[in-house]
């Protein structure tokens, strides 16, 4: 009876199949399907790799073991690992930390392919001795989550919720960069969404609004000033006007409030009126979007750029997400 060696219906997940049987005879059937590649290994070594088609194998397409063997005509022994060069595609999520150490929830979808079989062989199958496709697949996840949460970091807050796109672009050659490495094309890679903790989100709204990262960073917890702003309308007036004064006159970076100061009568010491040119677009009355930064219409209930929904106190300013209270007129938020 003739041997034959064929990976019989592959999985739509599996990336590498191993014959199970490592002794070979000459003379046995190789069937390798389109889009499929066998390699033979003895010890964790490559030998010799056939492409598609029906091979008898003989001393002339094992040259390798053949040498190996000593040009001995019985059975062999090797190891036959099939690859399959389709596309694939997984499904990647996780936690990093931006470069102000916010904490950062990410999740999407990337697609990859076997380029370079005998690399990805010898860098991840033999190499991490995964023999069985379940095991690849999880390594290789691993491992695009390892160089996602390490190019993630490098960005900012802002970078990250403003600026996506350009992050996407910017670590998507990276990672190409990384897959290579093992023998493995990353095709395309999407990121769907990107989350932070309350905490940070009302941070990042301080600095879209402000355009002050430093300032907003040098503050204890965003929320804190804002539920401060927030416990009367005394308060807000009282407490809020003056700290939010002293938060947007930093000398190094000149900003101004996102609001003109709205309190009408005489406005409480400390507060200035906002003049200073160079300050994200935002002219008298224009509003902007603090999760991408730009323009908004006045009153504007859903960003027309990005699309987040723009959450207002009853007297229609803007207000963080998640905010109890208006931090500029103290109202309260239902
Ligand atoms: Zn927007
Ligand atoms: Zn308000």
């Amino acid at each position: 009876m003739v041997q034959v060696i064929e990976w019989v219906n592959p999985g739509e997940d599996e990336i590498i199949w191993r014959y199970p049987n490592e002794v070979i005879k000459w003379g046995a059937q190789l069937i390798v399907h389109e889009y499929e590649v066998a390699v033979f290994m003895r010890d964790g070594k490559i030998y010799d790799v056939l492409g598609p088609g029906r091979h008898t194998l003989t001393t002339q397409n094992l040259p390798l073991l053949y040498k190996l063997v000593g040009g001995s005509n019985s059975p062999f022994k090797a190891t036959v690992i099939f690859v399959s060069m389709k596309q694939f595609q997984g499904r990647y999520g996780g936690e990093t930390q931006t470069r102000e150490l916010a904490p950062v929830k990410y999740y999407g979808v990337y697609w990859f392919k076997v380029a370079d079989p005998v690399l990805f062989i010898t860098e991840v199958v033999g190499g991490q001795s995964l023999y069985e496709a379940s095991d690849v697949t999880k390594f290789i996840r691993a491992y695009f989550n390892e160089g996602m949460m390490k190019h993630l970091s490098a960005y900012s807050i802002v970078d990250l919720f403003q600026n996506l796109d350009m992050v996407s672009t910017q670590v998507k050659v990276k990672l190409i960069e990384d897959f290579r490495r093992l023998g493995l094309e990353l095709v395309d890679v999407k990121i769907e969404g990107v989350n932070t903790t309350d905490e940070w989100r009302q941070r990042l709204f301080w600095i879209m609004q402000t355009g002050n990262a430093q300032a907003v960073m040098q503050m204890d917890t965003a929320k804190q000033v804002a539920a401060e702003l927030g416990k009367s309308e005394g308060a807000a007036m009282g407490t809020g006007m003056v700290i939010m004064p002293q938060l947007l006159q930093q000398p190094a970076q000149p900003a101004q409030p996102a609001q003109p100061y709205a309190g009408g009568g005489v406005p409480p010491a400390g507060y200035q009126q906002p003049a200073q040119p160079g300050a994200p677009a935002q002219a008298a009355g224009q509003e902007i979007c603090p999760y991408c930064g730009k323009p908004i219409p006045p009153g504007a209930r859903f960003c027309p750029y990005c699309g987040h929904q723009i959450h207002r106190c009853p007297n229609g300013h803007i207000v963080p997400e998640g905010a109890k209270f208006c931090p500029v007129c103290g109202a309260k938020i239902e």
